[in-house]
């Protein structure tokens, strides 16, 4: 488990039921069809990049939530230093369109803002990566 998912965790409630992400055995991060207006984290497609350059809005799910198929309520949001955690109420947020299946599907996308630099981002344990509605 790396020390960014133990952060997450520690840090940052359920999207959808508030609740802690102690007993989750995923964090799962889930794309939101919204435009987030700030730099982590957020959903990204390099592949897709020039055509849909605006970052997505992310939400972190506990299992149960995933389990229960619950939609996310907010969008979470965590500075580069993380030591401040927003949310912000997915309905507040600008929808964007969906990125057609086409154009994404091949990629490994840039996932985290700051993980895709530092090693971790999208496919490592303990990350379940969900599409967007
Ligand atoms: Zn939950």
């Amino acid at each position: 488990m790396s020390e960014m998912l133990d952060w997450v965790k520690a840090r940052v409630r359920c999207c959808s039921c508030e609740g802690s992400l102690q007993s989750s055995r995923y964090v799962n991060m889930v794309a939101l069809l919204k435009e987030a207006t700030w730099k982590y984290p957020v959903h990204g497609n390099i592949l897709v990049y020039p055509k849909y350059p605006t970052n997505r809005a992310v939400a972190v799910l506990c299992d149960r939530c995933i389990d229960q198929r619950r939609e996310p309520k907010y969008a979470v949001e965590w500075d580069k230093d993380r030591t401040q955690v927003e949310y912000h109420r997915v309905e507040g947020l600008k929808d964007l369109a969906p990125i057609p299946e086409s154009s994404s599907s091949a990629s490994a996308g840039r996932g985290l803002g700051e993980g895709a630099s530092s090693g971790e981002g999208v496919g490592k344990a303990g990350v379940r990566m969900m599409g967007g509605k």
